[in-house]
């Protein structure tokens, strides 16, 4: 068995700035550590066209050096809504609204369960 190419993936985060999407591209560095290399400006309905709201992505994510940020508010961080959708620049105190699901609640780090990607092959 052999893989030239890193395993990779696309996820969606929602921009709680501009309340647009974006792809973010994961690459997996070994199993269950994941690094985020690239973010770019995606319409809804072509992600679903796509398919990248349907694989999931586990463990823990940390951002590549090169990694760009939000493409609306140049934000490198996520947060991960426990209906396994991103979320960046949403923070405000300790509270955070989820762009996707609508839940509100109190800022957790994210455990590495795993949240939703796609299929990027
Ligand atoms: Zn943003
Ligand atoms: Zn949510």
């Amino acid at each position: 068995m052999k893989r030239n190419m890193p395993e990779a993936t696309v996820a969606l985060c929602k921009c709680g700035e501009a309340h647009k999407i974006y792809g973010v591209r994961f690459e997996k560095i070994r199993d269950g550590q994941w690094k985020y290399t690239w973010a770019f400006p995606m319409k809804e309905s072509s992600a679903k066209r796509e398919g990248y709201d349907s694989t999931t992505i586990a463990g823990m994510i940390e951002p590549d050096e090169e990694y760009p940020g939000c493409p609306y508010c140049g934000s490198k961080y996520f947060m991960i809504c426990s209906c396994g959708k991103l979320n960046c620049n949403l923070a405000i105190g300790n509270t955070f609204t989820c762009n996707w699901c609508g839940i509100s609640g109190g800022v957790t780090s994210y455990n590495g369960e795993g949240f939703q990607g796609g299929g990027d092959r």
